[in-house]
């Protein structure tokens, strides 16, 4: 089983994610540290953070994730526009250091053109100079699945692969398996088989060792579309059952599983996704004699 939740909205102030989150009855979430439409913020007050901090350890909220801006392209072949994306994902991660927040969940960026082993080796040498600039930093980065939309980088789990092996410190690196991504990207989970076989491509590429969050969000487009497109759970091209093979594959047990599916202001959609989610655990086999 996994620990259920969503994304979470910080407007009115970060802490305001953690109560949303806990009128939900969420025991996960993500947010962003910032606006992630915008590449500037002002920096996180430390009363604020501490007011995060407390709010979270009250809370039953125990996963925290947060996802980076979609402005950020460390693949970049523009140097300036590289470099500005290094530096952003770098403050990324020392806004995460100050609330706490133990993993960033970030794409890998986009080539643009210039090819699939040029963009992983300068998304990899932007980790390796970020990683050397905070040796002290806590926050483990996250590389996301993606769909592979235009130049995205991170469609195959052999991408994902690529920069880990190049980056130098391992173990300051994850990934976070993103089930509408991995789908839209060719990966068919609608099935046990198919499920099964992507697992083990993950294992023998990745190592599982490495996944530690998933994005739980149904694909409104095809297998192998390619194309990004979140569903509510059950109502999308991957139906039913993939969650239901993540939720009670025992390999996962207790990682955040984070809802990204589409919701309006009051956010009802996430309680009817959180509720088909956890309609699909398996009670766990009873012991015998226990
Ligand atoms: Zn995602
Ligand atoms: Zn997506």
């Amino acid at each position: 089983m996994l620990e259920l939740g969503a994304h979470m909205s910080i407007a009115g102030g970060h802490e305001r994610a953690i109560e949303r989150a806990a009128a939900f009855e969420m025991v996960a979430c993500q947010i962003f540290t910032k606006n992630a439409n915008q590449w500037n913020a002002k920096p996180i007050e430390p009363a604020l953070a501490e007011r995060f901090r407390e709010r979270w350890a009250e809370s039953a909220v125990r996963s925290l994730v947060a996802h980076d801006s979609y402005l950020i392209n460390l693949a970049s072949p523009d140097d300036a526009l590289r470099e500005k994306s290094r530096l952003a994902f770098r403050d990324e991660l020392d806004r995460c250091d100050l609330l706490g927040v133990p993993f960033l969940v970030s794409h890998p960026g986009a080539h643009m053109g210039d090819g699939v082993e040029i963009g992983l080796a300068r998304v990899a040498e932007g980790i390796n100079r970020t990683h050397a600039e905070r040796p002290d930093g806590a926050t483990t980065i996250l590389l996301e699945t993606t769909a592979g939309q235009g130049t995205a980088l991170g469609r195959s789990f052999e991408e994902l692969a690529g920069i880990i092996d190049r980056v130098d410190e391992k173990g300051r690196v994850g990934v976070c398996f993103d089930t509408c991504h991995a789908f839209a990207a060719g990966y068919d989970l609608r099935d046990e088989g198919g499920y099964a076989e992507t697992m083990a491509a993950f294992e023998s590429t990745i190592g599982l060792d490495r996944l530690r969050v998933f994005h739980l969000n149904d694909s409104k487009k095809g297998l192998g579309s390619r194309v990004d497109r979140h569903a509510p759970i059950g109502d999308g091209e991957l139906g039913l059952d993939p969650f239901a093979f993540v939720l009670n594959d025992p390999r996962f047990a207790g990682l955040p599983g984070i809802l990204e599916t589409p919701k309006g202001d009051d956010g009802e959609e996430d309680r009817r996704n959180l509720a088909t989610l956890h309609g699909l655990v398996r009670a766990p086999a009873l012991v015998a004699g226990a």
